[in-house]
């Protein structure tokens, strides 16, 4: 018998975590995600855990957004001392984002002990530290993706690209239970079809249960072409009336992407040769991490890369990481593009330059990222006639672009294509990582499309997972040519894990009354499988 219980994004979109158990009692764990959006679900970033963390061996972390990495500072305060398997940009990406995310933890108990301290409470202490976050970096345990490992006696585990943002992977889990094996995908965020600088998110065909996230399971994306090109309308908007253009992004992806499109501009001649000014030190070494890990682009950023060109670079792009040199921005006339974080405009530089900027007529605020409920982002896109900035009423003259095609999700769309291949082996399916309205709307959709048993978990929910017979997966219609080296390695690997097992099972003499017709099926199958993908 195997359990998952959900024990974050279930009913909501933050706080990703997944415990799985076996019938022997081992237990592992898929993300670790802190709880984000307003005071009410943060409070759940300090309850119990839902289980021992002194007793779990591994973690498979998904990717490097603090949705999904956030509590594992917290986990190691508390007595993990396992492996965290990830992909090694993911890897890398954390040991940025956590001591970040905590830096950020610290200050926002500072500034709550300071107010309340007037009202005579006691101090506030942040989730955790710059120290137990860096602590915690040393389990990170960086795998490359597609190959098999075993993480427990009866417990295997693969990781693959989600195409989501760099370094994000799906968890395929395979739970051997009675000679029985059950496998259990966990889709983590899927990125969309043809995004940025990441390749699409790989085509998994078989499963007997299926995890998929439901971020956008309502929602269809505006086509990326128009998107691009209103991007560049807005620049060229601000460029004529010589003033700024003003980009709030964050610091993990989108301004990457940004980065990208401005790159391609200026290649194409489209963009003319103005400064652009990444600040903020957090996008900066996500930037540099970013370059670090050419393998893992696609096809299209492997081209600029191969025609001598770096995707993340123009001649006149400037990083300031220091608070002079973002300073001395503002002091300078005259056109420029400002990228600066937060995402939202709730903290950091970007606050700056929209003081600075936001009250110019013929200045540009371009919008390219998502705006909760209640940030001054959300109030600029909404047409407030003026914001709160550093406390200070500041007019909004500055035209503004709200660019609506830059997500790093799948929508509906792509979420329904990634779920179509799973139609042989038929999962059972539970929709997480969503608002209620977007999982039952994606849960729907799955039900009558392909009339699959669909469940979406509420928050602690525990699921029991029976064994079903194992359906093996089937080898893609259409291998295109590109991806042929890594399927055949991929199948390599599977054919010396099935090697590695017999071998193992023949060395113990009462075991080899139980090798099967079934074992000798399954290396054939692999061969057969070799062969059929091996170009003529
Ligand atoms: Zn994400």
């Amino acid at each position: 018998m195997i359990k998952v219980t959900c024990l974050g994004a279930a009913g909501s979109v933050t706080g990703s975590n997944y415990l799985i158990e076996n019938s022997q009692g081992k237990k592992v764990l898929v993300d670790c995600g802190l709880f984000q959006g307003g005071k009410q679900i943060e409070l759940r970033n300090w309850q119990e855990w839902g289980f021992n963390p002194t007793q779990i061996n591994t973690l498979f972390l998904t990717h490097a957004h603090i949705d999904h990495s956030g509590r594992i500072p917290k986990l190691v305060k508390d007595g993990f001392r396992g492996r965290i398997i990830t992909s090694p940009p993911t890897a890398q990406l954390c040991r940025i984002m956590l001591l970040d995310s905590a830096h950020v933890q610290e200050m926002d108990a500072e500034w709550q002990t300071r107010k309340d301290r007037r009202k005579g409470k006691k101090e506030v202490r942040p989730l955790y530290t710059t120290k137990d976050a860096a602590e915690s970096l040393q389990y990170l345990s960086p795998m490359e993706r597609d190959q098999i490992i075993t993480v427990e006696p009866g417990i295997r585990a693969r990781l693959r690209n989600a195409g989501h943002i760099l370094g994000s992977s799906i968890v395929e889990l395979w739970i051997e239970e009675a000679n029985e094996e059950t496998k259990i995908v966990f889709s983590g965020d899927l990125g969309k079809q043809d995004q940025l600088i990441v390749k699409d998110p790989y085509e998994i065909f078989a499963a007997d249960y299926l995890f998929i996230e439901s971020t956008y399971g309502n929602r269809m994306h505006r086509p990326f072409e128009d998107s691009k090109k209103e991007l560049l309308e807005a620049v060229l908007y601000a460029l004529s009336h010589k003033e700024k253009i003003i980009i709030p992004a964050f610091a993990l992806e989108r301004t990457q992407e940004i980065l990208y499109l401005l790159g391609e501009f200026y290649r194409d001649k489209t963009l003319p040769d103005i400064p652009v000014y990444l600040d903020s030190p957090l996008a900066i070494q996500a930037t540099e991490i970013f370059r670090k890990n050419k393998k893992y682009y696609d096809e299209q950023a492997r081209a600029i890369v191969d025609q001598g060109f770096d995707p993340f670079d123009m001649p006149n792009l400037h990083f300031t990481p220091t608070t002079e040199e973002s300073i001395a921005i503002n002091e300078k006339s005259g056109s420029a593009i400002i990228i600066a974080a937060s995402g939202m405009c709730t903290a950091g530089r970007i606050k700056h330059h929209l003081k600075h900027n936001l009250w110019r007529p013929g200045a540009s605020i371009i919008i390219v990222g998502f705006q909760a409920q209640g940030t001054t982002g959300r109030k600029i896109v909404d047409g407030a006639k003026q914001v709160k900035i550093f406390r200070e009423d500041v007019a909004v003259k500055a035209k503004v672009f709200t660019i609506g095609g830059f997500s790093a999700h799948a929508d509906q769309k792509d979420l329904l294509e990634w779920v179509s291949h799973f139609t042989e082996s038929r999962p059972r399916v539970f929709v997480v990582h969503g608002e209620a309205t977007a999982s039952e709307a994606l849960a729907t959709m799955i039900r009558e499309k392909f009339g699959m048993y669909v469940h979406v978990p509420k928050w602690k929910e525990g699921l029991i997972l029976k064994a079903r017979e194992v359906v093996r997966e089937e080898i893609p219609a259409k291998v295109a040519p590109m991806d042929i080296s890594q399927t055949i390695l991929s199948k390599v690997i599977d054919l010396e894990h099935e090697i590695e097992r017999l071998k193992k099972r023949l060395k113990k003499k009462d075991e080899v009354t139980t090798i099967t017709e079934e074992d000798v099926n399954r290396l054939e199958y692999i061969q057969e499988e070799l062969q059929g993908i091996l170009p003529e």
